[in-house]
């Protein structure tokens, strides 16, 4: 214990230092839309790409990814339909982060915007990237029930209500509303085809190419009425407590050589000697600290979430 602990206190001092310098520099984004990840390369780059120390040490009580134990949550009668209206012309680009790719949406105004659901305000979307694994046995960074899926994809929104930019709403509480889609491996998804043929021109990290006219409703779920949401975080640095996370239950389904196309990509820009595989880039799992799940559906009328996507976490 003594040992643990005179191993974690420098940790947990570094991992403060750090958000602290992130808070102070207040970052411009060399783009538009940025994920806060984008944002921190330095911070990005010290742990890159498995989540090695320190980072890995959780920075709060409200830190994501969790598992969704489906008993647990809590139906809340009071949550309205999701609103999404994306315009496909704000897409613009797809960049190789070094961690992800991220399709980036023009979001100076408000034309592809999120509201509803568990939101008071009006969110706009920035950006959209995925987490996959090795293998489809695992990849997303959530988990029903302790139940993976085999990649993750996450729509990332910021309150344009409340603040100007993405820089300030990323450091603020309800200041990005993300949702989280399931990939399960079946039938090739038509939708993604798109996004999958241009992947080969971001193979290597910091390479962009551009890239437009992307409906990411194509993404989302037939059953957008049936969700959880809770309050977390980023699982990407800073890690900020800013997130109110909006899990679709219904997960959508791409086939293995879609995702075999994700794991293409490297972690490693073209310079580098050694070429690294991009895959199993998902955080660990943080605990709830007595955080409320709710879910926009009854789970005893409809059932847990069944069917052959998931995988029992050993
Ligand atoms: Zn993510």
């Amino acid at each position: 214990m003594v040992i643990l602990r005179a191993v974690l206190a420098p940790l947990g001092r570094q991992v403060h230092r750090q958000l602290e310098q992130v808070r102070r520099q207040r970052w411009v984004p060399a783009r538009g839309c940025n994920l806060s990840a984008c944002s921190s390369r330095s911070l990005l780059s010290q742990m890159h790409p498995m989540w090695q120390e320190p980072l890995a040490v959780p920075g709060g009580d409200r830190q994501s990814p969790i598992d969704i134990a489906v008993p647990k949550s809590v139906f809340d009668p009071q949550l309205k339909p999701l609103v999404t209206r994306y315009d496909p012309r704000t897409c613009q680009q797809i960049w190789n982060n070094g961690y992800s790719f991220l399709v980036e949406y023009d979001d100076t105004t408000d034309k592809s915007t999120l509201y509803g659901g568990p939101l008071e305000d009006q969110f706009r979307l920035c950006q959209f990237h995925f987490h996959w694994g090795e293998n489809n046995g695992w990849g997303s960074e959530h988990t029903v029930d302790r139940l993976l899926y085999s990649a993750e994809l996450h729509l990332v929104h910021w309150n344009s209500d409340k603040y100007t930019l993405f820089e300030e709403a990323v450091m603020e509480n309800n200041g990005l509303a993300v949702i989280a889609v399931f990939l399960k491996v079946g039938k090739r998804h038509e939708g993604l085809q798109k996004l999958v043929d241009a992947l080969p021109a971001v193979r290597h990290k910091d390479s962009v190419v551009e890239f437009t006219k992307f409906d990411p409703a194509c993404l989302l779920p037939e059953n957008m009425d049936d969700y959880w949401t809770y309050s977390g975080s980023l699982t990407t640095p800073p890690l900020t407590e800013a997130v109110t996370w909006i899990i679709m239950k219904q997960p959508i389904e791409v086939s293995h050589d879609q995702l075999a196309v994700f794991r293409s990509l490297l972690f490693t820009s073209a310079e580098e000697d050694v070429q690294k595989s991009m895959v199993n880039n998902f955080r660990v799992q943080q605990p709830l600290r007595g955080r409320t799940v709710r879910s926009s559906f009854s789970p005893f009328l409809q059932g847990t979430p069944s069917g052959e996507g998931p995988h029992a976490a050993q």
